[in-house]
């Protein structure tokens, strides 16, 4: 007798054992976007794949079936494109479905649910958004800001190159209006807007907003002495954040307790949540995240685990489940004095890769990495010293 694809083996689960973290089911629902920003990793975006409700339902349907491959108390329902304002009806009827769904199955997911659209923020106007928001007090939205005009617009550009900054800053009042201490948002450093990142971070935090999300590109973009370039910058973002006394309010990532110091082997899990989070595209295939599709990959195929028709393949995901740091790590990376928070992309790993492994790192980040440590111990310190003066 052949194992099912569908139930493959009993007992294993796409589940990260004995914590409660929620699982993540992301609908890839189109792969066109009305931006196209210069740092944008999916690189054949087109507006002929759209998902159709019909993809999205047997998708539903599959996942909240296949309860002992999903045995997570809690789910995040997340929406991402392109850019998924686009197909802001496919995502109402996504979340109308689910909640049908779950009632019907009698499911814990029915009660313990949220959803996550992450946008350019450009269409958050429109009145069909505006109406999704005003019915699902779950839906969290992402929007993208990277600070002000001169800055935000050197990299995310309209197709025709024009700016998107006015649009979007048009939008953030009524965001943060809506979502009152449930908005973040997401910076993103690369080479050319690296000697702005203080200003842009700064520029954020006086928008209103409190938690920014920021990383450095894992791509090769970076050059010698950006390093230097990053540390300065976020020394800088560090004075403009005590000289306004934002540092108790307002946190930004790239200042992180806890990073910067050599891993031991207690601590050898997969920086990603690769493998462990369930990405669906508008075709109905299913894959370990949204990097490992066709559009966000330059040099390698698309890598499935599934489909909608015969559910997902555990034989291709063993793999994903396997991922440690150590086994797909330099000896360099595994002795490295700082390597706590030094991240990595697994799609980027896979594409950039001799051979079509997903066990070899790329460390483009290394002295980026390195840099962001210096700077974030310094501001630790003057952390510590602030309380203390504080009392
Ligand atoms: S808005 Fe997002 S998906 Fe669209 S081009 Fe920019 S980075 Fe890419
Ligand atoms: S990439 Fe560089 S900083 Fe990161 S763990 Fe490896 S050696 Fe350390």
């Amino acid at each position: 007798m052949t194992d099912s694809p569908k139930r493959p083996f009993p007992g294993m689960q796409l589940y990260r054992g004995e914590n409660t973290l929620p699982k993540n089911i992301t609908f890839i629902v189109t792969e066109e976007c009305n931006f196209r920003c210069t740092y944008c990793y999916l690189v054949h975006k087109n507006a002929r794949h759209r998902m159709s409700f019909e993809v999205a339902k047997a998708a539903i349907d599959y996942v909240l079936e296949a309860r002992e491959l999903f045995p997570e108390p809690e789910v995040i329902w997340d929406f991402i494109g392109g850019e998924p304002l686009l197909e802001i009806d496919l995502i109402d009827q996504i979340i109308e479905y689910t909640k049908l769904r779950t009632y019907e199955l009698d499911h814990p997911w029915f009660m313990r649910h949220n959803y996550s659209i992450t946008t350019n923020g450009s269409l958050y106007h429109t009145d069909k958004v505006q109406r999704l928001i005003r019915e699902n007090n779950s839906v969290g939205i992402g929007i993208t800001i990277d600070g002000p005009k001169h800055v935000h617009d050197l990299a995310r550009v309209y197709k025709n190159g024009s700016g998107t900054h006015a649009d979007v800053l048009a939008n953030i009042p009524l965001w943060l209006k809506q979502r009152p201490g449930n908005s973040g948002t997401k910076v993103t450093i690369a080479h050319e807007n690296l000697p702005h990142l203080a200003e842009m971070i700064l520029y954020v935090f006086g928008l209103g907003i409190k938690e920014v999300n920021a990383n450095c590109v894992f791509e090769q973009v970076w050059h010698e002495g950006d390093d230097l370039i990053l540390e300065q910058q976020l020394d800088k973002l560090a004075d403009g954040m005590f000289a306004q006394n934002l540092w108790r309010t307002h946190n930004c990532t790239f200042f992180s307790r806890g990073i910067g110091q050599p891993q031991g082997m207690d601590d050898n899990g997969n920086w990603c949540g690769s493998g462990f989070m369930l990405a669906i595209d508008t075709m109905g295939n299913f894959y370990p995240c949204n990097r490992f599709l066709g559009f966000s990959l330059e040099k390698r195929k698309e890598r499935m685990i599934g489909n909608i028709h015969d559910g997902i393949d555990i034989n291709i995901m063993r793999p994903f489940l396997a991922l440690t740091r150590t086994s797909q790590s330099s000896q360099e990376c595994i002795d490295c004095e700082v390597s706590r928070g030094c991240a990595w992309c697994q799609g980027l790993n896979y594409d950039e890769a001799d051979t079509s492994t997903i066990y070899q790192r790329v460390t483009y980040i290394c002295e980026m990495h390195k840099a962001r440590v210096r700077a974030n111990k310094r501001f630790w310190e003057r952390v510590v010293e602030a309380e203390r003066k504080q009392g």
